[in-house]
């Protein structure tokens, strides 16, 4: 599962910027469309695919809601939470539809996959209601929605890959971007709607992936992201007509990105513990250009509950995986995905949880409680028994026992030096740079009279830190 870009800013107090779109030339085009986006860092890639679809149809982007021929809200349906923030959005369209009856309301993403026509009986404002695998075909269903019918396409696909689309970047900061690299997963845990939403895995063909890589590269941006909701799974087979027939793994992908240049940094989300090889980690361990930082899911500490999930390893054998990485690369930072709560789960279960997360020694992790989705195998299976303020009360732990750990974490850095690309502004200071160093931290340092730019790498000596940011100074 990958990590959540909304949780994500919202933890660096972005708020805002998670639903800002960014602006095309006015004068270019003469409709206009606004887009918010929700969930994961897939979702704000299929945006950025989206606003290229529409850019290629005439329509330019707006940041001002009043000024949108049309609004798409591209959505995520992890948790319950999600879905409520999504029909709360909506009803704020509704009032600036009620004075602008020509105005289109349309809906993308996981929640259009799950509700499909629904939708459309739920939310009577919604016109357009698209899934994550049929955004080629928005021009279409915006024309029929311009000629007054309800338009839906929800088809999940089997090949779809948007490999020939180039992104519009939406928000960016012009050196980090992501790039996904395949769709879907064939993975059944058994309480991710996932499966069920964005459809079987795909990998993207690699001549592609390499060459928007290149394209960044030569456009200015330092570091590229790979998505997938399991990277490690990425295969790509060639068909018979290309040049080159040999098969493409997830490790020889990496080494042909990172071929690219060793000024481009590459990181990857989101590992599944089983499927991440020796051969991806020694890969890592070879280029200094591929980032030492691993998300990697844990979900629970509990083998029984482990099985429940159909994660398919357990306690002991998750542990080994970590022990594992940071013997290949010893500092290695690696972070988690945890879920409190889930059927029938027990206080020693949850304990096993805290256990693993002591042991693991995570940097940071993405921690929530167990939400029922509809349609998942634990919704068919097993009932939603334990009761919510227990839910609460362990997640609090485990969020206490996190915060514990990535401040220990942090502080194991002091005096150290780290090679940090700039990549803008600290959030609290314009005359401090913001940086992230190989294993994902961030790093915030003062610019002093350095005649450094966005985008340069410097190295930086960690003076202090906070449980959240490492706090340095340059040093030449
Ligand atoms: S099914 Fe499992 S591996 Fe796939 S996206 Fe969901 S949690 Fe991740």
């Amino acid at each position: 599962m990958l990590e959540f870009a909304t949780e994500k800013l919202q933890d660096e107090g972005r708020q805002g910027e998670a639903f800002a779109p960014f602006e095309n030339d006015p004068n270019a085009y003469k409709r206009r469309f606004y887009i918010e986006s929700y969930g994961c860092q897939m979702n704000f890639a299929d945006s950025e695919i989206v606003a290229s679809v529409l850019n290629g149809e005439g329509f330019g982007a707006t940041r001002n809601l009043e000024e949108a021929d049309l609004i798409f809200i591209n959505t995520c349906s992890i948790r319950e939470k999600a879905e409520q923030t999504v029909r709360k959005r909506l009803t704020d369209f509704k009032k600036i539809k009620s004075r602008k009856p020509a105005l289109l309301i349309g809906v993308l993403g996981c929640m259009a996959e799950r509700l499909k026509a629904k939708f459309l009986e739920e939310e009577k404002l919604v016109d357009i209601v698209v899934g994550p695998d049929a955004y080629r075909n928005l021009p279409s269903l915006v024309e029929e929605a311009e000629s007054g019918q309800k338009a839906v396409n929800v088809l999940l696909s089997r090949d779809e890959t948007y490999a020939d689309i180039s992104p519009v970047r939406l928000n960016s900061n012009g050196i980090t971007a992501y790039v996904s690299i395949m769709r879907g997963c064939n993975n059944m845990c058994s309480f991710c709607v996932v499966p069920f939403t964005r459809g079987r895995e795909r990998s993207r063909d690699a001549g592609s992936i390499v060459q928007e890589c290149t394209d960044l590269f030569n456009q200015g941006y330092r570091e590229v992201t790979l998505l997938g909701q399991n990277v490690d799974s990425y295969y790509y087979l060639p068909s018979a007509e290309e040049e080159n027939t040999i098969p493409v793994t997830f490790a020889m992908l990496l080494e042909k990105v990172a071929a690219i240049s060793p000024l481009l940094r590459v990181r990857f989300s989101t590992s599944h513990p089983k499927d991440i090889t020796d051969e991806v980690l020694h890969t890592m361990a070879r280029h200094e250009n591929i980032c030492n930082y691993i998300h990697l899911p844990v979900q629970s500490g509990s083998s029984r509950i482990l099985q429940l999930m159909n994660r398919t390893y357990t306690h002991e054998w998750y542990l080994g995986k970590v022990k594992r990485i940071r013997q290949i690369i010893p500092d290695c930072g690696i972070s988690s995905d945890i879920i409190a709560g889930f059927c029938t789960e027990t206080e020693e279960d949850h304990q096993e949880t805290l256990q693993v997360m002591e042991l693991s020694r995570y940097d940071m992790s993405y921690m929530f409680f167990y939400s029922e989705r509809p349609g998942t195998l634990a919704h068919r299976r097993y009932r939603d028994d334990v009761p919510e303020e227990i839910k609460k009360r362990r997640l609090a732990e485990i969020v206490a026992l996190q915060n514990r750990l990535s401040l220990e974490s942090n502080q194991r850095d002091l005096g150290k030096s780290f090679r940090v690309l700039i990549e803008g502004d600290s959030k609290k200071s314009e005359k401090d740079w913001m940086g992230r160093n190989s294993q994902n931290k961030v790093i915030v340092f003062p610019k002093e009279n350095h005649p450094y730019q966005k985008g340069d790498y410097v190295q930086v000596r960690v003076d202090d830190c906070t449980q959240a940011t490492l706090l340095g100074k340059i040093i030449l």
